[in-house]
C-alpha cells in the first residue's frame, strides 16, 4: 500500500508529528539504538520537539540508554491512550517501559502491538519522532513502515564486507516504500591508540555504499568506550559531551534528517 497523503489518512496519534524518522539496521548489536538515542537528543539540543519509539519488543534498549525518572507508561483511561514517559525534554515509548515481563508473541502479533503502541500515544506536537526499528527487514519492519508515513530512513552499519549486502536489503526495503535513505552511519570504524588510528574491520565499504546507492551521506563513528558507557549509565554521550567528536557527528547527522 502506498503511504497516507492527506493528514486525515494518518493515524490520529500520528497527525501531530511533522518528521517521523525510522533508525534502521539489519543486524543486531551494530550500534542502532546507540544512534537513534544520540540523535533524538541531539535535535532536541537543536531546539526541536524530538520523541522516540523503540520499535524494539524483543529487546528494548531505550530504558538502559536513557534514564527517565518515572519508568512507567501511563494510559489515559477516557481516550483509552498512553502518555509517554520523558527524559531531559523528550518524549519516549518503549516496551521496556510497559512494564510487566515480556510476552511470548508471534510475528503478526508484535506488529499488532507495535502498531497500537505507536498510534495510540499521546506524543503531542513533535517536531521529530525517532523510530528505533527492530533489527532486519522482515515482516515486523515492513508492516511497521506501511503504519507510518516514515519522512526519511537512517541505515547503520558497522565496515565489514558483509555488513555491505546488509545495507543493499535495508536500501532496498526503504525504497519500494518511497522512503528516501538520507544516510548510512558506519558506527565502529576505528579507534584511536598510542597516538594511532586504526580501522580493525577494514575501511572502504562505506564509500561503496555511498557510490552504489547514490545514499547522499556518510557519517562515521569511532568505537569509543565513552559511548558505550554513556549507553550504559542511561545519559547518552552528546549530552554529556555536547562539544565532543560524536556530537559533532550527530549535529551533522541532524541537518540531514
Ligand atoms: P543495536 O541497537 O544495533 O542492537 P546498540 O546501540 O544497542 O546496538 O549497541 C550495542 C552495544 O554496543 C551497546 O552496549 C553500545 O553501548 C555499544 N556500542 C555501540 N556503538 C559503539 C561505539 N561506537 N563504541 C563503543 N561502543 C558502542
Amino acid at each position: 500500500p502506498a503511504r497516507p497523503v492527506f493528514m486525515e489518512q494518518l493515524p490520529p496519534g500520528l497527525q501531530t508529528i511533522s518528521s517521523i524518522v525510522a533508525v534502521s539496521s539489519c543486524k543486531g548489536g551494530v550500534g542502532k539504538s546507540t544512534v537513534a538515542v544520540n540523535l533524538a537528543y541531539t535535535l532536541a539540543g537543536m531546539g526541536a520537539r524530538v520523541g522516540i519509539f523503540d520499535a524494539d519488543v524483543y529487546g528494548p534498549s531505550l530504558p538502559t540508554m536513557v534514564s527517565p525518572e518515572n519508568r512507567l507508561l501511563e494510559m489515559n483511561p477516557e481516550k483509552r491512550s498512553i502518555i509517554p514517559t520523558e527524559y531531559l525534554g523528550v518524549k519516549l515509548v518503549s516496551f521496556g517501559f510497559a512494564g510487566q515481563g515480556r510476552a511470548i508473541m508471534r510475528g503478526p502479533m508484535v506488529s499488532g502491538v507495535i502498531n497500537q503502541l505507536l498510534t495510540t500515544t499521546e506524543w503531542g506536537e513533535l517536531d521529530y519522532l525517532i523510530i528505533d526499528m527492530p533489527p532486519g527487514t522482515g515482516d515486523i519492519q515492513l508492516t511497521l513502515c506501511q503504519v507510518v508515513p516514515l519522512t526519511a530512513a537512517v541505515i547503520v552499519t558497522t565496515p565489514q564486507k558483509l555488513a555491505f549486502i546488509d545495507v543493499a536489503k535495508g536500501v532496498r526495503m526503504f525504497s519500494k516504500l518511497k522512503v528516501p535513505c538520507v544516510a548510512v552511519v558506519e558506527n565502529m570504524c576505528h579507534f584511536d591508540a598510542d597516538g594511532k588510528r586504526y580501522y580493525p574491520f577494514g575501511r572502504g565499504s562505506g564509500a561503496q555504499v555511498v557510490q552504489q546507492f547514490g545514499i547522499p551521506h556518510l557519517f562515521d563513528l569511532p568505537i569509543r568506550p565513552t559511548l558505550s558507557a554513556s549507553g550504559d549509565s542511561g545519559t547518552p554521550e552528546v549530552v554529556t559531551d555536547p562539544q565532543g567528536e560524536v556530537a559533532r557527528t550527530f549535529q551533522e547527522l541532524g541537518v540531514c534528517v
